[in-house]
């Protein structure tokens, strides 16, 4: 069975104007999305900043409301569900953020922000329970049973990541959703925690929806990489495949910009015209055919190209890809 399944999830914030706060139109961050994450697998998703997949990684852990479609975990769909129900089901998917500082808080020692998760979903008997499982959890992410009674600035970057992995692993969940978790942190720093990640990975059978603009980090965590664009996924294959031959126009250009090490490569960059359309008011047909090198008009400017599976486990949204 899918760990994780999505189907046609929307997520349409709405744009407010004038001194009746009228509903002017809608940011669609995300836009019938379907795609599954199987037990124990990394799930890569990448895209320029804006393309909505922070927004999908939140929804998926309930941090905000979808529009429409479904979130089923484990068979169960969440998408809907609030109050006691949710927190119950919470504790199955939990997220890490890409600025670790900014989600712990900074009044509260280590010890009272892991204990608070065992808390809320009474994980330990008593407080010694609770101590032993605080230790065991900082020393799983690489830190030490002297570093509970610390606060949060007392840290580096990364030693904070660590802290939120702890907080994320206290609950025993079954998917995380990673939120650029190393983006801000430097290059030897970012290889420690994509290590730890990986490791726990393999001794707790967690699921990871990996959440990043770098496709060389993805590349290297996933198992499946998935690329949005302007709200939709244009395309989603074995990270393998993808990278040595993406299928969309976007994707190609995505790869194009990875710096190569080989000298004697003959990748070319591919430089996009223009930015990245509103999500207010999207391209009508292909979302991408205003930067779209291959664009064949009239066509992809009328027709919304599907998603569809062009070579064995390998989806693409164009109407070219072959
Ligand atoms: Fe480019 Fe057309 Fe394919 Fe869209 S459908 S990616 S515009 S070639």
């Amino acid at each position: 069975m899918n760990l994780l399944e999505v189907k046609n999830l929307k997520v349409h914030f709405p744009v407010k104007h004038g001194l009746f706060s009228r509903v002017k139109a809608h940011v669609k961050a995300v836009d019938e999305v379907s795609f599954t994450v199987q037990p124990g697998e990394t799930l890569g998703l990448v895209g320029e900043s804006g393309c909505g997949k922070t927004t999908l990684g939140r929804a998926i852990v309930k941090l905000v409301e979808p529009t429409a479609g479904s979130i089923l975990f484990e068979g169960e769909d969440i998408a809907h569900l609030n109050g006691s129900e949710l927190r119950l089901r919470r504790r199955n998917f939990q997220m890490i953020f890409q600025d670790p500082y900014g989600s712990l808080n900074p009044r509260m020692t280590i010890e009272q922000v892991i204990g608070e998760a065992i808390d809320i979903h009474r994980l330990a008997e008593n407080a010694e329970a609770r101590h032993k499982r605080i230790v065991e959890l900082l020393q799983a992410v690489g830190l030490d049973a002297v570093h509970a009674q610390r606060y949060p600035h007392e840290f580096s970057g990364g030693q904070r990541q660590r802290i939120g992995i702890a907080r994320a692993l206290a609950v025993q969940p079954k998917l995380i959703v990673c939120d650029e978790p190393v983006s801000a942190l430097d290059v030897s720093v970012q290889a420690q925690i994509i290590n730890l990640l990986q490791d726990l990975q393999q001794q707790r059978g967690i699921a990871y929806l990996f959440i990043a603009h770098d496709l060389a980090v993805v590349e290297h965590i996933s198992r499946r990489v998935m690329v949005m664009y302007l709200g939709k996924v244009v395309e989603l294959a074995e990270a393998r495949a993808i990278i040595s031959a993406p299928k969309h126009p976007y994707t190609q250009a995505l790869i194009s910009a990875v710096p190569v090490v080989d000298p004697d490569s003959k990748r070319k960059r591919i430089v996009l015209p223009g930015d990245v359309p509103s999500p207010i008011a999207p391209p009508a047909g292909c979302p991408f055919h205003p930067r779209c090198p291959m664009a064949q008009l009239p066509r992809c400017q009328a027709e919304v190209p599907a998603l569809r599976e062009v070579t064995p486990g390998h989806w693409a949204a164009c109407h070219f890809a072959k």
